[in-house]
This record gives C-alpha cells, structure tokens and sequence, in this order.
C-alpha cells in the first residue's frame, strides 16, 4: 500500500517512519510512504502556501494553486486514488474506516497547516475529510503518522503474526483484556492464577469476561455495536450490564 503526503514539512515524517513494525514495513516495501513537497508547486520566488483571508480574521490560509498542482501531480491520472484531507472537523478516524481504509492500493493525504485550506479544494478535489480527535493539532502531519501507523498495521504482514491485529481492542468490538509478563510476582502484585494454569479454555474465558469488564466500565456505549454471545449477555448480566439481548 502506497501512502502519498501533501505537506510543507516534508522531512517530518524522515525520523518516525524508521522504527518498529511500519519501519520493517516500508524497508521490505509492503508499506511505501512518499511525502510530496508543496513547496514544489509554487511559482513565486517565496515559494507562497499561504495567504490572508477574504473576510478578515485571524490566520492564514493554504492558498489553492499548489494543492490542486500537486493533488493532479499526485493522482497521475489514476483518478480513483482516494484524497483525504486532515481536518478537525471531519469523520473520526475509528478502528472501522482504518480498515475500510486498508482496503485501497495508494491514498493521497493532505497536511493542512495554518487555519486550514481554501474551501474550493475540498470541494473539487476531496473525497473525505478526517479527523483524528475533538482537539486542534498544529498541522495534519502528526495526524498522517497516526493514520500510516493505524491503517498499516492492518495489511497483511505488517504485524508478525496475522492474528495480533485481529485480538487488539476494537477489532473485536471490545476493549482489549489486560496483559501480563515475567516476572510472576512484581511488587508484591501476582499474576492471576488463570494465567499459568495451561489451562487454555479457563484462560480464554478469563480473557473474554476481562474484555467485556473493561469494555463496560470505560466504553460502555461500545458493547451496543459489538458482537456479543448469550455467555457475554450472562457475564455482563452479572456486571449490572442492563439491555434487552434480542435487541
Ligand atoms: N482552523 C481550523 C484548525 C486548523 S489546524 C479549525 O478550527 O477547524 C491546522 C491543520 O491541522 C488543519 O488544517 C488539519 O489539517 C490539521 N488538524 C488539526 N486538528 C486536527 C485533528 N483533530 N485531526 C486531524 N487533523 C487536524
């Protein structure tokens, strides 16, 4: 999968893209990540992004001239390349649409800088606009880093084994269970019995009444949309977990 980033910070994403799973992935070239400067399709010996706003106001605005350039650059008259633009107001990056996301060859992100880009590109060229969370960040790069590690992760081979993606919180329309590792007893604190049982079954149920606990307590408005089966109903029975399990 081939991500391409509009961006006037091109060498942002140099250091983070070198570590761990999506660095493995783009060193074997399972992920390909391919910053665009905008920079480059300017015309003036400033080399402008960005202008006042008609209307007057506070800020700058990313000027429309080098984004449609490098948008069509980009495309290469591939006209189904999807054109994402980071913004705040847009669809919230979910487990979901990481995975509707996974699903296409190469996309095309924009970094928005400033108090965002002119309206006409949205309108002509943006197929979806994305938000990564109610907050406001400085520019759209830290939100494409969240979105390469979030959607990459999720491509075949990308993670060592197939089924550690599948497990993660969300995937399952749960909270992940708690883990625990060596040694067996740390600070005073043991690792529950269950887990060096050998008792794959017990733990498996331990595991799964964990994930729905946690799910309950932090999200419960999650357990609404998740794939729950009549021992769940029973385990989240018990936890106070009340609704209809027909519904
Ligand atoms: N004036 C805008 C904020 C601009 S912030 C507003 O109030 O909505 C500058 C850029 O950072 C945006 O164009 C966008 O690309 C990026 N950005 C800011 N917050 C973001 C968020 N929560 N998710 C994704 N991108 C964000």
């Amino acid at each position: 999968m081939k991500f391409h980033i509009i961006t006037i910070f091109p060498e942002y994403f140099d250091s983070p893209l070198k570590h761990g799973v999506i660095g493995k992935a783009i060193s074997s070239g399972l992920l390909q990540v391919q910053p665009v400067d905008l920079r480059a399709f300017t015309t003036d010996r400033h080399r402008t992004t960005d202008d006042r706003p008609y209307g007057g106001g506070a800020g700058m605005v990313m000027i429309p001239e080098p984004l449609s350039k490098a948008i069509i650059t980009t495309k290469a008259g591939k006209e189904d390349i999807p054109v994402i633009l980071f913004s705040p107001s847009g669809r919230l990056l979910t487990h979901k649409l990481a995975t509707e996301l996974s699903k296409h060859d190469e996309i095309i992100l924009i970094c928005g800088r400033y108090e965002g880009i002119d309206q006409r590109i949205v309108e002509r060229f943006v197929d979806m606009e994305l938000s990564i969370g109610d907050f406001v960040l400085s520019g759209g790069e830290p939100a494409a880093l969240v979105l390469i590690d979030a959607v990459g992760r999720l491509i075949p081979g990308v993670l060592g084994s197939e089924d550690s993606a599948s497990n993660d919180s969300f995937a399952t329309g749960l909270l992940e269970h708690p883990h625990y590792t060596r040694p067996r007893s740390f600070m005073g604190m043991e690792v529950p019995e269950v887990l060096v049982s050998g008792d794959h079954k017990k733990i498996e149920e331990w595991r799964r009444r964990k994930s729905l606990e946690l799910t309950l307590k932090r999200r419960p408005e999650l357990l609404d949309k998740a794939e729950l089966t009549p021992q769940d109903y029973q385990i989240l029975k018990k936890l106070g977990f009340k609704r209809d399990e027909q519904k």
